[in-house]
């Protein structure tokens, strides 16, 4: 058995027990084994036999104890039995017709079936009445998603992140482009698609359904086709003729608003073509949410972003040294980076004191011999206090390039209270950054009480910059709360709040958010030189 079949077995039992819902963390530690067994440099069998695998990273005795079993007998005895209980597809269509992968089993025991296409053939033959805790309404529910024809939204999106690395793997395999929610860069995705060029159809429809990531067909005609994910969310492949592709790909991308007031639609091989006909300017996709013919701001472009103002280190809980993540941020062709650890208040993770961080100065100003002229900054991502003061006094502030200012504990105070509280802390003279300011988490927490018409006021009278934290589950400011801060005349900074050196690339992120915002260059703070960022805070006092 060599590395790569053994990484495909983990990886199976790993996604098997995503399916029935096992804890978590287990799921993702056979993942991340598999990973590891693939890179390996040896054949992972021997080192089994030998008695070494633990030496591998992520491999504990738990782990080790399968590899054994897998090794000795080739196969994982419980990986088999679950691969005879339950197919990934019944799994996917189940999620779509909304039931959780628990229950999808349970039907599916019940009624005898095992894959997707007996549960169909099952429902259709009026069977679902028999199963214990079906009752009519259901069962009628069941059979109206079945049949409709758009199918159902999935009651909560996919993360950009997980969406763009589907779509984008889905897109790459059937030779088409992206399009749907993903192309707009919404910070959930509920509808996926993608639209490639073929004369003939057929194979290409043929290739997408037979793709992994497919676990149900829901529906196929002659050169469309909706597959279901394994989370259950619906993803759409439309194979267009080449002389439309350009057509499609508009209708496959902007919202039903965006696309109705733009029909009748030319045909047309490419979009530039299609804006053409319509005798309007091309429009970037994180534009077409709502009905818009005009002529688009030069959004900014991550091309033009210069420094990354919100990074962490192994100081607090970041994964990379102040040096890595320096270098990584220079290698991106950055001019600087600020270094923005966590203060004592934030408690679940440690927390510098100021005498950490005259210490972390050291290390700063060595980086910077090394990196020169790459400026790496020392800065602070400070604790707002349930009180509106910040966790560190203003002498240590003082010393800084770079304050943000940010809410972690205690935010479920209401509205006014919350709205004073960071105020209070816009108000202190050495803040310069407003963190992810709703802290709300995509699909998991809502955003805080917050009055952020207010916010901006202040923000705009002190000088300070609103974050677009570019964390995947945060994506905070969202764009629609940009277009409101820059209505109000207020800054943004486009921020990764990267803990590792492979975070730094969601300035992408970030950047899309800000697009999806209409923001340009001048809007962004660190789309501008070293001497503006580290110059004093550009306010406009209230007359
Ligand atoms: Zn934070
Ligand atoms: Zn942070």
């Amino acid at each position: 058995m060599d590395n790569t079949e053994i990484a495909d077995r983990l990886e199976t039992f790993a996604m098997m027990l995503e399916l029935v819902e096992a804890n978590p963390y287990t799921a993702r530690a056979y993942r991340r084994a598999a990973e590891t067994i693939r890179g390996a440099a040896v054949p992972v069998a021997d080192l089994v036999r030998k008695n070494r695998v633990r030496e591998l990273r992520g491999i504990g005795s738990g782990i080790e104890a399968r590899l054994r079993e897998l090794v000795d007998t080739g196969q994982i005895a419980e990986l088999s039995e679950l691969e005879r209980e339950l197919s990934p597809d019944l799994v996917g269509l189940g999620r779509y017709l909304g039931l959780s992968a628990r229950r999808s089993v349970q039907l599916a025991r019940s009624l005898g079936v095992r894959t997707a296409e007996e549960l169909r053939e099952a429902a259709a033959a009026g069977r679902l009445r028999d199963v214990p805790g079906i009752g009519a309404k259901t069962e009628a529910r069941l059979l109206e998603v079945l049949a409709r024809e758009d199918g159902p939204r999935p009651r909560e999106g996919l993360l950009l992140s997980r969406a763009r690395e589907l779509v984008g793997t889905v897109a790459a395999a059937v030779g088409g482009e992206p399009a749907g929610d993903v192309r707009r860069w919404r910070d959930s995705c509920e509808w996926l698609a993608v639209v490639s060029a073929a004369i003939v159809p057929e194979p290409v429809l043929d290739r997408f359904v037979a793709l992994p990531q497919i676990v149900a067909v829901v529906e196929r005609d002659e050169r469309r086709a909706v597959g279901v994910t394994v989370e259950g969310v619906p993803i759409e492949l439309t194979a267009a003729d080449p002389a439309r592709f350009g057509t499609e790909l508009v209708r496959a991308t902007g919202s039903p608003a965006y696309v109705a007031a733009l029909e009748p639609l030319p045909l047309a091989p490419d979009e530039h073509t299609v804006y053409a006909a319509l005798e309007i300017p091309w429009c970037p996709p994180e534009l077409r949410e709502e009905p818009f013919r005009g002529e688009p701001p030069p959004l900014v472009e991550v091309g033009e972003i210069r420094g990354d103002l919100h990074c962490h280190t192994t100081w607090s809980d970041g994964r990379a040294s102040v040096e890595e993540m320096g270098r990584a941020a220079r290698e991106r062709g950055y001019d600087y980076m600020a270094i923005c650890d966590h203060s004592p208040a934030v408690g679940a993770v440690r927390g510098l004191t100021p005498d950490d961080l005259r210490r972390q100065a050291v290390e700063i100003a060595a980086a910077n011999e090394a990196l020169a002229p790459f400026r790496v900054l020392r800065g602070i991502e400070c604790d707002i206090l349930p009180d509106g003061r910040l966790d560190l006094p203003d002498d240590v502030l003082a010393e800084l390039d770079w304050v943000q200012a940010s809410v972690h504990g205690g935010q479920r105070m209401p509205a006014p209270q919350m709205t004073r509280r960071v105020e209070e802390a816009l108000r202190n003279p050495y803040v310069r950054c407003l963190s992810h300011p709703t802290g709300r988490y995509i699909n998991r927490r809502p955003e805080n009480a917050l009055d952020l018409d207010r916010i901006f006021e202040v923000a705009l009278e002190e000088g300070v910059a609103l974050e677009v934290n570019g964390l995947p589950l945060r994506l905070d400011l969202s764009g629609g709360h940009v277009r409101n801060a820059l209505r109000a005349g207020v800054e943004i900074a486009c921020s990764t709040d990267a803990h590792s050196v492979v975070g730094l690339g969601n300035m992408v992120l970030a950047v899309a958010t800000a697009r999806r915002g209409w923001a340009t260059a001048a809007n962004v703070v660190n789309t501008r030189p070293l001497e503006e960022i580290l110059g004093p805070r550009r306010a406009r006092k209230a007359a």
